[in-house]
């Protein structure tokens, strides 16, 4: 069978991890088409907009896009491309997998966690009163009625809310995922115990959904209580749900705990369209240079191969990654000792030793 994939190079040391990427996917013989597509930088300076109707017109169509990062210019009045193209797809699943492999040096041995961050609303939703402006006096006034709170006249006010249906489908996503991945535990994050309304929603939702899973074990706990134990004996936990905000920090912290951001896939997924990055910005310093780590938009290319039912070949495009940088010879500069070591590779070379290996693992 064919797929059609969205592909989106990006900008930066974007289109590099792109190329190396499409052709350690393709080396999986997966049958894949590639429709590529320009948004953010690229686009603003071919087309004029950074969203082209074109780029949205092919995800709608194709519902799963490669994509690699954008940078977010400062001060240009677009505003980040990563947070609307969320929007315009409801992508409301952010899945971060956080997992060692032999060759990243991580300060905190073994851990494998997956963490589900609610991605649409919450303080991210965008919903923000400036100091100075007649909105604010408006809501604030309105709050102060509604709740006989006071508030500081020089405070800006950020909204955050979490609604039943949001929490629903996210927790759902987070059992749906521990199911079909053979994980034994989710655990909702929140601090319901203060956000006795907003989070104890998210809260009263996820035991609901929990008890239609009784082959999944449940448990909560509070996000700051969650931070310590993840850096203690981060072994004890398996899928973690989680609220936008806490999922942004809890999913970083993960991220240091098996090597960094340069290490680490990422997710975003609606009920219909699925888009899949790298956790890592566009190292605009290091674009050309051949010089980067695909790794972790390779990791997001095995997640996307298994979304396509093709969980075989992800599992063998994992396997020859992780082989790689567990031999640590044809690794980029990051997965060095020292990062001036000579014998590091570039991106090209890490690419065509992860095929290398692949091929070996076929003959
Ligand atoms: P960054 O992740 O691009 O780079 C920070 C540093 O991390 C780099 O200088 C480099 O030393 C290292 N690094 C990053 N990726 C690496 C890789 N693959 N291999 C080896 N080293 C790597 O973060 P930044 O400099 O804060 O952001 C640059 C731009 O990227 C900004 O415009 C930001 O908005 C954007 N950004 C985009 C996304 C996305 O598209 N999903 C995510 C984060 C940041």
């Amino acid at each position: 069978m064919t797929h059609v994939v969205t592909l989106i190079p990006g900008d930066g040391t974007g289109p590099e991890i792109v190329e190396a990427t499409r052709r350690a996917i393709e080396a999986t013989g997966v049958d894949i088409r590639w429709d590529t597509q320009q948004i953010g930088a690229a686009a603003i300076a071919a087309q004029g907009t950074p969203f082209p109707q074109a780029a949205l017109d092919s995800i709608k169509r194709n519902k799963v896009a490669l994509k690699g990062p954008l940078t977010t210019e400062l001060g240009t009045g677009f505003r980040s491309v990563n947070v609307a193209l969320r929007k315009e797809f409801d992508l409301y699943a952010n899945l971060r997998p956080a997992k060692t492999y032999p060759g990243v040096r991580a300060p905190y041995g073994e851990v494998d966690l997956v963490i589900v961050r609610e991605n649409i609303e919450d303080l991210y939703a965008g919903i923000e009163f400036d100091i100075g402006t007649p909105e604010l006096v408006e809501v604030r006034e309105a709050i102060e009625k509604a709740s006989r709170a006071t508030i500081r006249h020089d405070a800006a006010i950020a909204i955050k809310y979490i609604s039943e249906m949001g929490s629903r489908r996210i927790v759902t996503f987070a059992f749906e995922h521990a199911r079909a991945n053979g994980r034994r535990k989710v655990t909702a994050v929140h601090k319901a115990n203060i956000m006795k309304f907003a989070d104890g929603l998210f809260l009263r939702v996820a035991r609901e959904v929990a008890a239609q899973y009784p082959d999944i074990q449940f448990e909560d706990r509070i996000v700051d209580n969650m931070c310590m134990q993840l850096v203690q004996k981060p072994d004890l936990y398996d899928v973690l749900v989680l609220p936008n905000l806490y999922g942004d920090i809890v999913s970083d912290l993960c991220a240091g705990l098996v090597g960094g951001l340069g290490v680490a896939p990422g997710a975003n997924i609606g009920e219909d369209v699925a888009v899949f990055e790298a956790i890592h910005g566009s190292a605009p310093k290091y674009a050309g240079q051949n010089k980067v780590n695909p790794m972790a938009l390779m990791l997001a290319g095995v997640l996307m191969l298994r979304h396509l039912g093709e969980r075989e070949a992800g599992d063998r495009l994992e396997r020859a990654i992780t082989d790689v940088i567990a031999e640590g010879k044809d690794v980029t500069y990051d997965l060095k000792a020292d990062r001036d070591d000579p014998t590091a590779v570039g991106t090209r070379e890490f690419a065509d030793a992860v095929i290398r290996r692949m091929e070996r693992v076929h003959a």
